[in-house]
């Protein structure tokens, strides 16, 4: 699966701290990360990342298109709801097209728990079907 990580300045060290607790998870998928978020995952497990711009650059839309071409098969996005973001209007797309296209979406630590237990059983099995028949999010 393709999994997106995201974290805002404050919640950097729990998405870490996540990472780091179920790295043997992530390390069975093909992660992708915005730019800062990418490099203190990489630091801290080693796992393999692919970056993207930084989140206030165009990070999030970069996530977001993969989402738009059925290429994003979850996404950890720890938010900051304390503190506004430059990059608001970017932030509100990439949750919305989530939505739009029901792409599994953990916000806070405790989704995410759920989100990556789910992921290791096989609940997310639904995606790598449509992947082999290769669909697309046609309408
Ligand atoms: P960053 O971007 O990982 O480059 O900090 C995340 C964000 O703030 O959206």
């Amino acid at each position: 699966m393709n999994i997106a990580l995201i974290a805002h300045d404050n919640k950097k060290n729990d998405l870490v701290q996540f990472a780091t607790a179920y790295q043997t998870i992530f390390s069975k998928h093909t992660l992708f990360a915005t730019g800062t978020t990418g490099m203190r995952i990489q630091e801290a497990t080693g796992l393999p990342i692919t970056r993207f711009q930084s989140g206030p650059l165009g990070g999030d839309q970069e996530i977001g298109a993969m989402i738009a071409k059925n290429n994003m098969d979850a996404i950890f996005f720890f938010r900051d709801p304390l503190t506004a973001q430059p990059h608001e209007p970017d932030v509100t797309a990439l949750v919305r097209l989530c939505d739009v296209y029901s792409i599994p979406l953990a916000t806070n630590m405790g989704t995410a728990e759920l989100l990556i237990r789910g992921l290791d059983e096989g609940f997310l099995e639904w995606r790598n079907i449509l992947h082999k028949n290769g669909e697309s999010h046609e309408r």
